[in-house]
């Protein structure tokens, strides 16, 4: 088996263990004689699947089944900026810009109501993260993404939004660190960064707010409370996508859980911007303030695009692979989501350094 060390910010490496899994379980599930793609949603096997992977996200949330609701739905979270606002989008709802997935949440809740922009780093292309909010506490809603994975900014604090629902896009970090997930009424994240492939959207949503706030008068389909009340099986869910996120979970716990997870993370992206802050200025990190780095994606560029585009191919050459930046931003981009291995990070490092001399 030959893997290269995968950088790609998404769809991105998952662990070889879940793969090995998703091998077997293509072939024949659980001794059924049939691939999990193969298999009604409705058959034991699948509900039980779905009950089980349900169960450990918010036991790994450490959030009650009481309380909140895990669904799995298709159109990735870009889906969920139109849901979102939608459903609870009223009068007004606050939005925090931290750049372009934030910009195209934004960009849906204009079209239901009224947005504010409670505070935005646009002014600077996003290389850092707003530190103060004009939070409006009649908003039907408080909107963020936690990681931005393009620019490598993160909000490392949950913000105080007092009694408004706080809603956030965890796409490019859910799972790599310890948060206090019960601060939050809803949750979304596309599975094809940090927990599986692509093909199903995370949501965790708190039930009481749908109860009390969500909107009347949408399609059956675009309703959370129609999947709350179908167990997310309200049509034909992700099935296999579902089956890769439950063993990237399992992973996840056999690795120790989310505080060792997040203890790998530090370390790893620790290890990349050593390498870029000791390096003399041959690389420099996009993000200045060491409080707003990212540890999914690191961004950072060289002299000039064509030494970055040298730095890029000769990486690739290297089985360094998916280094390129966004291409709205350029630059290079390490994503390190949990899955990627420290000796990958380890062998970027001394490629970095060689590179340099
Ligand atoms: C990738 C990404 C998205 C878009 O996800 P889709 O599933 O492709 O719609 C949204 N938000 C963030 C933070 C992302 O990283």
């Amino acid at each position: 088996m030959n893997r290269v060390h995968n950088f790609s910010a998404g769809p991105a490496t998952l662990p070889v263990a879940v793969l090995n899994a998703a091998k077997q379980a293509c072939v024949d599930y659980n001794g059924c004689g049939m691939s999990v793609m193969e298999m009604s949603h409705r058959s034991k096997e699948i509900v039980s699947l779905f009950d089980e992977t349900k169960a450990n996200i918010l036991r790994l949330m450490n959030l009650s089944a009481d309380d909140y609701s895990v669904l799995f739905l298709g159109g990735g979270a870009s889906m969920q900026f139109a849901m979102i606002p939608l459903n609870f989008l009223k009068t007004s709802a606050d939005y925090i810009n931290t750049g372009v997935w934030s910009k195209k949440a934004i960009a849906e809740g204009k079209l239901v109501g009224n947005v504010n922009v409670a505070a935005s780093s646009a002014d600077k292309n996003f290389n850092y993260i707003p530190k103060e909010f004009s939070f409006d506490s009649n908003a039907d809603y408080v909107h963020y993404t936690t990681n931005n994975t393009i620019y490598g900014t993160r909000v490392k604090d949950i913000p105080n939004v007092g009694n408004v629902p706080l809603v956030c896009d965890m796409s490019s970090d859910l799972f790599s660190r310890d948060m206090d997930f019960s601060k939050f009424d809803l949750i979304y994240a596309g599975a094809q960064k940090n927990i599986g492939p692509s093909g199903a959207t995370l949501v965790v949503i708190k039930k009481s707010w749908v109860e009390k706030s969500e909107k009347d008068g949408n399609m059956t389909m675009l309703k959370y409370s129609t999947h709350i009340q179908a167990d997310t099986m309200f049509n034909t869910p992700p099935v296999f996508p579902v089956f890769v996120i439950n063993e990237t979970l399992k992973w996840i716990e056999s690795e120790g859980g989310l505080e060792a997870i997040e203890k790998k993370n530090n370390h790893k992206a620790g290890l990349l911007y050593d390498a870029i802050d000791n390096s003399n200025g041959f690389y420099k990190a996009t993000v200045a303030d060491k409080n707003d780095r990212s540890t999914m994606n690191v961004t950072f560029n060289l002299e000039s695009e064509e030494k970055e585009a040298e730095f890029i191919k000769k990486a690739d050459s290297l089985d360094m692979s998916g280094l390129k930046g966004h291409r709205s931003v350029g630059g290079v981009r390490a994503s390190i989501y949990n899955a990627c291995p420290l000796e990958s990070v380890e062998a970027l490092v001394k490629f970095m350094d060689d590179f340099r001399s």
